[in-house]
């Protein structure tokens, strides 16, 4: 069979042979135009992207991760890392370069004597939830079981666990990472420090990260859960009490306020919560939830912690239409909640809507420095999502998240979660990193100095 040319960034052309050796060494497949499963292979959860690589390398495990990355860097073809391919702004699946995707490597081993799990790099959350769950424990994760632990690991990772055990890169005990020259390394509070820092927030750009390894606390298996939803007339009332709420809850309780529309319904404000304490205990701190009148649905009980975890999962499926606005908040002021409450009643799409994530607890006591992920003073981190099933329908669907966005702006603090940016926030990743940055910019200098990973919330070599 005859293959398509592939051609590096300069437009140079890459010879059949050079393809063909990289293909003979490697245990996974490499997917190319007109296989049977690349379609399926380039398809990101962000239906918004339709992108077409000259190569998908399916690793098979680390062995096909140096392969790549070295094939990749000698003949000069752009490069995308997919772990779960749930990048907002489309960035693990690139145009006419090579995908390095990890999606088949899915193992995860936890040592329930040592609390910790070890989890390849293309596990989905569902996957590593369902194994330590299996003994009763869990680390932070994310609230969309599909998402990848991988790319939102490196960003940070705010979930239902986050105010009692910090964020996911607070709860990292080591990574084992590819880097830009081939090598493989490990990267812990005992070895190669400075990169462990840069894992813990500093996103996709230093390597290859072909394993994590977590630490796991008792969770469960059953916790507090789910959400109570009041109309959408009630929604200054809801905000302003949820502020309230949220400011004295208890590190076990973490609760996000949404404004969404259940399924054939109309728009409402929902609070869901987590609490992860004793459950009998969790009842009395739950109630005032549920105390301000007329609630359209209380669904606030015990549940499994697995399916809290998968409470959002039907609202975001994948090959929709996606576009985000994000933000950190010092305080949900009047004038914030104003802006909320007013956008909120007149979406464009009954798909779309805000969710207010929050940093508190012990993922507020964490010290700025001692990660990459340096927010960790602005408690509420509002993410604004539009979602369509029409193509025609972006320009409407983008314009009310960016409106609302600009809406938000006087009321926001500087800064925003580098794992909710959207393709045109270029000029706001800088931000993303806070404090973070000009660290980060120097470290990428040191381990990836040519900006092999460029296909990410992108800090360009410095310092
Ligand atoms: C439906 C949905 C729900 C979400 N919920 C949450 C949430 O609750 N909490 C939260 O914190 N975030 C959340 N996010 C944001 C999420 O953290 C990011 O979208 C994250 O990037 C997803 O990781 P992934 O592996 O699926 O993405 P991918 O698209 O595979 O990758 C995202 C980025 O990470 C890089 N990358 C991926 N794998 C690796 C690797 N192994 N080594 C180096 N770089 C890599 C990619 O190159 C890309 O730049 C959510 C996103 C979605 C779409």
């Amino acid at each position: 069979m005859t293959h398509r040319a592939v051609a590096a960034t300069t437009g140079a052309p890459i010879a059949q042979a050079t393809v063909e050796a990289f293909e003979a060494g490697l245990l996974g497949a490499l997917i190319r135009p007109g296989d049977d499963v690349y379609e399926e292979a380039r398809k990101l959860w962000n239906g918004v992207f339709d992108r077409r690589p000259a190569l998908v390398a399916r690793c098979a495990g680390t062995a096909d991760v140096v392969s790549a990355v070295r094939f990749a860097r000698d003949s000069g073809l752009p490069v995308a890392v997919r772990g779960g391919g749930h990048s907002f702004p489309g960035h693990s699946v690139c145009d006419g370069g090579l995908v390095i995707d990890l999606s088949a490597m899915r193992g995860v081993r936890v040592d329930p004597a040592a609390r910790t799990a070890r989890a390849q790099a293309g596990v989905k959350w569902i996957e590593l939830d369902h194994e330590t769950q299996a003994f009763g424990l869990a680390t932070t994760g994310g609230t969309v079981s599909d998402t990848g632990i991988a790319g939102l690991t490196l960003g940070g990772g705010l979930g239902w666990l986050s105010s009692k055990h910090g964020l996911t890169v607070d709860n990292l005990a080591s990574a084992d990472v590819v880097l830009a020259d081939g090598r493989f390394v490990t990267a812990s509070a005992e070895e190669n420090e400075d990169l462990f820092w840069a894992l813990r927030g500093g996103g996709g750009n230093f390597g290859v990260v072909t394993s994590f390894e977590y630490r796991l606390h008792p969770v469960g298996p059953a916790i507090l859960g789910g959400m109570v939803a009041y109309p959408l007339a009630r929604v200054r009332e809801v905000l302003a009490f949820y502020r309230d709420f949220s400011k004295t809850a208890p590190d076990e309780l973490t609760v996000y306020a949404a404004l969404v529309d259940p399924p054939g319904g109309d728009t409402v404000v929902a609070l869901f919560c987590c609490y992860s304490g004793p459950v009998d205990k969790g009842e009395a701190l739950v109630r005032p939830l549920r105390r301000l009148a007329g609630p359209v649905q209380d669904a606030l009980g015990p549940m499994p912690y697995v399916a809290q975890q998968r409470i959002f999962d039907g609202g975001f499926p994948a090959g929709s239409f996606y576009y985000t606005k994000a933000d950190f908040l010092g305080d949900l002021t009047a004038g914030a909640i104003d802006v909320f409450a007013e956008y909120a009643s007149r979406k464009p799409s009954p798909l779309s809507g805000v969710l207010i994530q929050t940093v508190c607890g012990a993922a507020s006591r964490v010290p700025p420095d001692a990660t990459a992920f340096a927010h960790r003073a602005l408690p509420y981190a509002p993410v604004i999502v539009s979602q369509w099933r029409d193509r025609a329908d972006a320009e409407k669907n983008v314009r009310w998240a960016r409106d609302l966005w600009q809406a938000l702006r006087p009321f926001a603090g500087r800064g925003v979660y580098v794992n909710d940016l959207s393709h045109d926030d270029v000029d706001r990743v800088r931000d993303a990193y806070g404090t973070s940055y000009d660290r980060l910019a120097a470290l990428k200098k040191q381990y990836d100095p040519e900006n092999l990973f460029r296909l990410n919330a992108n800090i360009p070599p410095a310092g």
